[in-house]
């Protein structure tokens, strides 16, 4: 049903206990995304988007069920396992941006490079092409606090792909962002699928964010209640 999935979620299990309380926020949860997808995730405040992209990151973990992505069994990994795929496989956005500030923009770029085996001046090659990419050439050595919310998001998304992960997740990616910076936004996260191949998932309440997506899901109660395919 799901082996030619890049991203395949059976029967997910999540809740939460609080104090003596259960809160299940979702109970046989189905996902199944295709390489080079770019799918929008919508619904109410506190219906688990983000703790269904932080399960997809390997940050939080499922209670039952099976995920799998590229074949890899996520849930049967440990922590250690999950946080070195996790660093290989992809990269993160989120709604505020979560820069150093005492960092400059190349540095905080440079950071998901620490951990790999690289020459410093093939480092700040990369680091210079990602921001190129995004529009901030010349801006290496600003520091957030200097920046507009647009460019601190468009510093955040050349940190998520500097590693060139097959996949991005972003949570809320223009949920801090004025019209034009979201657009701008939306126009990169576009680049990254169409051009680069990226597989990504974006939870959004921005109508018009999710239009660049090529599939918008609903999450309510637990479930998805719509799928639409745009043609
Ligand atoms: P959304 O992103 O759709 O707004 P969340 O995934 O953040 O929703 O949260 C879903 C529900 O789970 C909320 O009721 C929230 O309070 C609860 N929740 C989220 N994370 C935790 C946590 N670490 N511990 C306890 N409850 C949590
Ligand atoms: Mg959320």
């Amino acid at each position: 049903m799901t082996q030619n999935s890049y991203i395949a979620l059976e029967d997910g299990q999540k809740s939460y206990r609080i104090g003596g309380e259960t809160i299940r926020i979702f109970s046989d949860l189905d996902l199944s995304i295709s390489q080079g997808d770019f799918v929008a995730i919508m619904g109410p405040s506190g219906s688990g988007k983000s703790t269904l992209l932080n399960i997809l990151a390997g940050i939080d973990t499922l209670d039952a069920g099976t995920l799998r992505i590229n074949n890899q069994r996520i849930d049967r990994m440990g922590e250690a396992a999950r946080s070195s795929w996790r660093a290989h496989n992809m990269g993160i956005v989120f709604q505020f941006y979560n820069l150093l500030p005492m960092l400059t923009a190349a540095e905080n770029v440079a950071l998901p490079l620490l951990l790999k085996p690289l020459l410093a001046a093939e480092r700040r090659s990369r680091v210079a092409n990602v921001l190129d990419l995004v529009g901030l050439k010349g801006r290496e050595k600003q520091h957030p606090s200097v920046m507009s919310g647009g460019q601190q998001q468009r510093v955040g998304i050349a940190r998520a792909i500097v590693s060139d992960p097959n996949l991005l997740l972003c949570d809320e990616p223009t949920g801090d962002l004025d019209r034009k910076s979201a657009d701008e936004v939306m126009e990169i996260l576009t680049f990254l699928n169409r051009d680069l191949g990226k597989t990504i998932i974006m939870v959004t309440h921005d109508p018009q964010a999710a239009r660049s997506a090529n599939r918008v899901l609903h999450l309510d109660k637990g479930q998805f209640i719509d799928n639409e395919r745009a043609a």
